[in-house]
């Protein structure tokens, strides 16, 4: 298949591993934050190419491990009002709230629905004019701008029963709050192409500087990833840290200025919590208050009490946030393949498409 088969050859990925190995001469930590990334690296087996002195460490990118069990909680309790009908992509379905999730909500009765696009959502709130339709609108900066495009097209059509439950976070955040920990490990990014082709690699470039660190921008092929890689080991070998776009097919150095646009108009930065990792200064976005009507945390402001609660205590020891910040591995956990696995997750990571803890124990 076109500009897919050719970033899988088997013989270039060769080359990049002997060109790796040759370069290589010390131990080296190297962070994917994306976790679609993750999941690349875990498929195709990438760290067992690598040469031993390789290290990669699997960041928080992933918007629904880092979503707070608290935004989880406020969409159960939206999801069981009776004039609600709640939409969601599958894989938040399953991600465990304090008591339950999604599923089970919908098993007693809510009306939750499995959608593809905020986009499906705007067609039902038409369709259903006497319900709130919901979407919980969960994203990094890839995929902000199509959940606005939403409300922007909910606003056009002049509907008042649409309204999104945004989880959104933003990636340079999260890379400052992982390199200011002073027992991070992590020696070199490789930064998350798509989310880089929205926003531009200039934020990136401060990070670089401060934290003495290279940020190879990276795609999700095997040899955009090996490439990265190899790219974010000759600078730590030379001793520099740029930033350098290993993934130009995709990413023009200042984005897409239409998105950004997009986001500036209708988005305020606020101080995110993350699930397992804490509270980043202004690492999440919310809609401005203009937009109000469209946020359902707003509309449902009632909705955020949670009552007699009873924390399952396998929950309280989920790692996740040890991992993401790249001080743990997912086989570190007591509970992975255990008491915690796609059928039964404890943590995000065991759920969602972009998991951590789900690559591991799909592909390992
Ligand atoms: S295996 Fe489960 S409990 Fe352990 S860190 Fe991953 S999601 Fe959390």
């Amino acid at each position: 298949m076109k500009y897919l088969d050719e970033y899988r050859d088997k013989e270039q990925v060769k080359m990049l591993v002997n060109a790796i190995r040759k370069t290589v001469t010390r131990s080296w930590s190297v962070m994917e934050i994306c976790g679609g990334q993750t999941h690349s690296i875990a498929r195709y087996r990438i760290e067992d190419m690598l040469p031993p002195e390789i290290k990669l460490l699997h960041g928080p990118g992933c918007p629904v491990c880092v979503t707070p069990i608290e935004t989880i909680d406020l969409a159960l309790d939206i999801a069981r009002r009776p004039e609600v009908i709640f939409t969601s992509f599958g894989d938040m379905m399953r991600v465990p709230g304090t008591m339950e999730d999604l599923l089970s909500v919908k098993a007693k009765g809510a009306d939750v629905r499995m959608l593809y696009s905020s986009l499906d959502a705007v067609e039902l709130a038409e369709k259903n004019p006497d319900k709130e339709v919901v979407f919980f609108a969960v994203g990094f900066e890839t995929t902000i701008p199509v959940h606005l495009t939403a409300v922007r097209e909910a606003q056009r059509r002049g509907l008042t029963n649409f309204s999104i439950l945004a989880s959104f976070f933003t990636v340079p955040a999260a890379i400052d709050t992982i390199l200011s920990d002073p027992e991070n490990k992590v020696d070199g990014f490789l930064t998350a192409g798509h989310v880089c082709a929205i926003m531009g690699n200039k934020d990136y470039y401060p990070l670089a500087e401060k934290y003495n660190r290279p940020m190879v921008v990276t795609g999700f092929e095997p040899i955009d990833l090996l490439y990265g890689i190899y790219r974010c080991i000759l600078q730590l070998e030379a001793g520099t840290a740029n930033v350098e776009n290993a993934y130009k097919r995709i990413v023009p150095e200042n984005g897409n200025s239409a998105f950004q646009k997009l986001m500036s108009e209708m988005l305020e930065p606020f101080d995110q919590e993350w699930r397992g990792i804490g509270q980043i200064p202004l690492s999440g976005l919310r809609l401005k208050p203009n937009y109000k009507q469209y946020d359902a945390a707003k509309k449902f402001s009632t909705a955020d009490k949670i009552n007699n609660i009873k924390v399952n205590k396998a929950s309280l020891e989920c790692i996740a946030g040890d991992i993401m910040k790249g001080n743990k591995q997912a086989a570190d956990c007591p509970y992975f393949g255990k008491d915690c696995n796609p059928e039964h997750p404890v943590g995000a990571p065991m759920v969602s498409s972009e998991g951590v803890c789900a690559a591991y124990y799909n592909y390992k």
